[in-house]
């Protein structure tokens, strides 16, 4: 099982990215993110893709990411997304091997003690970039692929992958 948490956002400024922090984890293969209540519009985005596109991703809000954390950690490693971390090269095949995962990015400056809650420090890379990229290609890198081909049960539409234009299947009839 792997999850997701996000620590700290920019009121307003970030929304666009929390949510697609959270598009991407449902997406490549996780179950559910944690996240603090800044905009309650996330959780129905999120919700209305899950009706459309199936599965059952969940967001959760929470009110204090240390909890979280510290709860994860009695049953999984905790993975922290950041530049100075060690680099994903060097670990990626150490964290294919553990069973559960809290993979935690930040959003500005994160507090310092997350550090050492972490199990894990990961760089993707040791250049700044964005908490987006970061979490699809730590994703990609421990599933290797292999998290495109999980089913979303229950979805009103599935894409039939095509080379030219769009195959969409709509409830067992094709659009
Ligand atoms: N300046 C902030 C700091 O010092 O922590 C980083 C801000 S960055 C826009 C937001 C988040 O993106 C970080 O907390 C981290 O989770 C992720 N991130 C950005 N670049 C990264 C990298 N090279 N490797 C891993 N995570 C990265």
């Amino acid at each position: 099982v792997i999850e997701v948490v996000r620590i700290g956002q920019r009121l307003v400024r970030d929304d666009r990215v929390t949510t697609h922090v959270a598009l991407v984890a449902r997406a490549f293969g996780c179950s559910k993110i944690f996240m603090t209540e800044v905009n309650p519009e996330i959780k129905d985005t999120l919700e209305k893709i899950n009706n459309t596109w199936g599965g059952d991703f969940v967001v959760e809000f929470i009110d204090n990411w240390k909890s979280i954390v510290k709860m994860k950690k009695k049953d999984s490693k905790i993975v922290h997304l950041t530049m100075y971390g060690e680099s994903i090269n060097e670990v990626d095949m150490q964290l294919r091997k553990e069973e559960n995962l809290l993979i935690v990015v930040g959003a500005e400056k994160v507090p310092r003690e997350i550090y050492e809650l972490a199990d894990y420090n990961v760089g993707i890379g040791n250049q700044p970039h964005s908490e987006i990229s970061a979490l699809a290609i730590i994703l990609d890198r421990i599933q290797k692929g292999e998290q495109f081909k999980n089913s979303f049960p229950g979805a009103k539409r599935k894409i039939i992958p095509t080379r030219n234009g769009k195959n969409v299947l709509v409830r067992g009839t094709r659009d």
